[in-house]
């Protein structure tokens, strides 16, 4: 149950910042929402023959630093303030890491576990249809988000490019290979969880093998970064995706969790298989014991405002990476911060992901192809340097880690507005 609006959070959050700098209401008022919103329908044949109209949107919070930029994710619970307050995010996490991107993100009402692959193909040509006069190359570049994948992307490049009547792979992010994608794009989002996992090794002298992680939801970002966290050394002693997880004291290997659901077809039946995991420890867990387990450092992958007011005070990791959008509430990140517990913020934790769309972008754009290697190091060295500048900050001003992301993130729009 998602209690708090995810909206309210972000304002919340921004106005909280916007104190600390004494920004103009002028200011305030053009930030604390976006500057666009298209809201439009989606009428698409399903294949019983019939006319299903679906709800998509588009939220344009900012675009002082570039044109906007994020993903769509097609989801059941997806709403107008959800996406509007994604797209404010999208707007801090591209200028913390320096990207000429502003935010943006959208988003379609549905299951698409329900529907086939053809009913998927017409959402997702629809959606292009319906936000069409309003993105671009150079105006606002979609990306996958939550349910959304390479293929998606190459039904939306190439729905964008009939309608502009050229061939127009900058339009999207997140592309297959074989239509201007790049390299590492997927796995771009974890790997950058990773680099951060190896910054707060760094700074906390951690060592891998005695340092415990839960990680909850086994999607792209919470798969991906457990493979990278566990060839690092990490221990991983728990896992889960939306219908549960396992837990096996004795640590889990991610490639055999995954083999293991491919045949099993969810996590939480993987922890009495073969090597999978200990099995005199292994055992279930919901995703909210996973929360409040005695680890060192604990990842929400999955979804939004999962850590609140109500389980802040129960949450026992040291560190809290957070790799989903916003998983913790406003008023729960001021429960963690009295009891001592880091947090390393989305528009840090999670800004891989947009990173690696920034140089799938330049490529697209430059018909230059980009080798992985590359990619991963240009990652390393974009998420890396932000991590420092931040905890520079954190140190000179005095301030959480967290605000010291917002501050800076912040600042810098609100300088290039005032620019
Ligand atoms: N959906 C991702 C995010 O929330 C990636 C956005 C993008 O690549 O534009 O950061």
């Amino acid at each position: 149950m998602r209690q708090e609006n995810l909206f309210t959070e972000t304002q919340k959050q921004f106005k909280e910042i916007a104190d600390i700098l004494n920004l103009e209401p002028e200011i305030i008022r053009q930030l604390e929402e976006p500057q666009r919103l298209i809201k439009f329908q989606i009428p698409v044949k399903m294949d019983n023959g019939k006319i299903k109209i679906f709800y998509g949107f588009r939220a344009q919070h900012n675009n002082v630093l570039g044109p906007y930029k994020g993903g769509i994710r097609f989801h059941p619970k997806v709403s107008e303030d959800e996406v509007k307050a994604l797209s404010i995010m999208m707007t801090w996490k591209c200028a913390l890491v320096n990207l000429p991107f502003g935010g943006g993100k959208g988003g379609v009402i549905v299951e698409p576990k329900e529907l086939s692959e053809k009913e998927l193909e017409r959402i997702s040509r629809g959606y292009v249809r319906g936000v069409f006069p309003w993105i671009g190359p150079e105006v606002d570049i979609p990306a996958p988000d939550i349910n959304t994948n390479p293929k998606i992307m190459a039904w939306m490049v190439d729905e964008y490019s009939k309608l502009k009547g050229e061939d127009s792979p900058a339009a999207f992010t997140g592309k297959p290979l074989e239509v201007w994608g790049l390299e590492g794009r997927e796995e771009a989002t974890g790997y950058g969880g990773a680099v951060i996992l190896e910054k707060l090794k760094e700074k906390f002298n951690l060592n891998p093998k005695e340092t415990t992680l839960a990680i909850q939801g086994f999607g792209n970002v919470g798969s991906n970064f457990a493979r990278f966290a566990f060839q690092k050394g990490f221990k991983i002693i728990a896992l889960s995706e939306d219908v549960g997880g396992i837990y096996a004291e004795a640590g889990l290997n991610p490639e055999k969790v995954l083999e293991c659901r491919e045949e099993k077809g969810e996590i939480a039946g993987c922890y009495c298989v073969g090597s999978v995991c200990d099995t005199n420890f292994g055992k279930q867990i919901s995703n909210e014991q996973l929360l409040e387990m005695d680890v060192d450092i604990l990842v929400p992958a999955a979804v939004e405002n999962v850590i609140t007011e109500e389980n802040a005070p129960k949450i026992r990791a040291k560190y809290i990476i957070e790799m989903a959008n916003g998983p913790i509430t406003a008023g729960a990140e001021k429960i963690l911060e009295k009891r001592g517990i880091l947090s390393v913020p989305d528009i840090l934790a999670n800004a891989g992901g947009v990173a690696a769309s920034y140089f799938e972008w330049l490529q697209s754009k430059q018909k230059e192809k980009w080798q992985k290697e590359r990619t991963l190091n240009e990652l390393s060295e974009i998420l890396g340097k932000a991590f420092d500048e931040v905890w520079e900050l954190s140190q000179k001003e005095e301030i959480k880690f967290k605000q010291a992301a917002y501050l800076s993130a912040i600042g810098r729009v609100v300088k290039a507005m005032k620019d």
